[in-house]
């Protein structure tokens, strides 16, 4: 089986409400997603997406996977898309670095392989069955009233695993948000502290020597050595997302003793074949992670909820749905859905996804 062409398309997908990171440092308002059509000299097409989270969340655009997959898609016609090792061996080739860009082309590949073996994604990551998956509400940053009200409303809605995003210049404000949020929850129900890397170390020991909370706190400060720093000097589990660009970054965190569990997302490290490489060293060294990614709609979070779904029940927290966030649906009602806390990932042949095409409108790109 060989590519024959592979088709790209821009959609912008608006939030439903404006959304604010890091304390209030970062404001997102809309995402802009790269979907991928990869045909195939067999008649069988897959599909990917790359959508970061605005441009200010990681080094990642939406421009820039435009501007990459022009490099890569060229050297990708012929290539047979079932070996999603050997397509990545080529674009790392082709453009070493830039992971956000390659995850839309590997997924396709990915939804290929499955329909051609005629299995669910999750089967052939190694799942044994389409396993319930919990997913985490995501609450924006503001007063620790107005945070608990978000957290309410989500429970109102079948959640019972939350993501309070914290991390202001305001030490005091910060203490009261984890400690009222923490002890305010409803009764069986956990949250995760997500700081998105706005501390610095001596405000991260302080804010976590000062709190009696002993929930998860993810990503307290900027880089993996400064998060390191922290953990040896506080008593809370840490979880580490932005700063783990590549399976190296993992390899250093478990040598330092830097974090307890990751958060594993496709767009970041380069789609599912990366992903599942972190997910299998968290599986073997014993990390608890949350499986989801960085951005996009329904079919970007299928995509990672295949992997979380064949991901070891003790090995994986919750995952949070991007598409939750957004007032535009280009793949109708498809893939992985809230059921009330929780999703079931499809058990179609391959990705289980399909855009609706008047949605995407004409290709902003074709190679063949
Ligand atoms: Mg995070």
């Amino acid at each position: 089986m060989k590519i024959t062409r592979v088709l790209v398309y821009q959609i912008d997908l608006p939030l439903t409400h404006p959304y604010w990171l890091s304390g209030g440092r970062l404001k997102f308002e809309t995402l802009d997603a790269t979907f991928v059509q990869v045909e195939t000299d067999a008649g069988l097409i897959g599909w990917g997406e790359g959508t970061p989270w605005g441009h200010t969340y990681l080094p990642a655009h939406g421009p820039g996977i435009r501007a990459g997959l022009s490099i890569l898609a060229p050297h990708l016609i012929g290539v047979d898309p079932r070996s999603p090792e050997a397509v990545m061996q080529i674009m790392d080739l082709q453009l070493p670095g830039h992971p956000y860009v390659k995850s839309a082309i590997d997924v396709a590949c990915w939804d290929i392989l499955g329909q051609f073996a005629n299995m669910p994604i999750w089967q052939l990551l190694g799942g044994d069955a389409p396993n319930e998956v919990l997913i985490n509400s995501s609450i924006s940053t503001g007063t620790p009233e107005d945070m608990l009200a978000l957290i309410l409303a989500a429970a109102d809605k079948g959640y019972t695993v939350h993501s309070a995003k914290v991390g202001g210049t305001d030490v005091g404000l910060d203490i009261e948000r984890i400690d009222m949020i923490s002890a305010s929850l409803p009764k069986g129900h956990k949250v995760t502290f997500d700081v998105n890397r706005a501390w610095q170390p001596a405000v991260a020991i302080e804010v976590l020597n000062s709190v009696k909370a002993r929930d998860w706190v993810e990503q307290p400060c900027q880089t993996l050595d400064q998060c390191a720093h922290v953990a040896a000097r506080v008593s809370n589990p840490i979880m580490l997302d932005e700063c783990m660009s590549d399976f190296n970054d993992h390899l250093e965190a478990w040598k330092s003793s830097a974090c307890e569990g990751v958060k594993v997302k496709p767009n970041r490290l380069g789609g599912l074949t990366k992903a599942r490489q972190v997910r299998d060293f968290g599986v073997a060294v014993g990390w608890q992670m949350h499986i989801e990614d960085v951005g996009g709609s329904a079919l970007a979070d299928t995509a990672a909820l295949h992997l979380a779904a064949s991901t070891p029940a003790p090995n994986r927290l919750a995952s949070w749905l991007s598409h939750d966030h957004l007032s535009v649906d280009p793949v109708s009602g498809q893939g992985v859905r809230n059921l009330g806390g929780h999703v079931v990932p499809p058990s179609l042949p391959g990705l289980g996804v399909t855009p609706d095409p008047d949605m995407l409108g004409a290709p902003v790109a074709v190679y063949s």
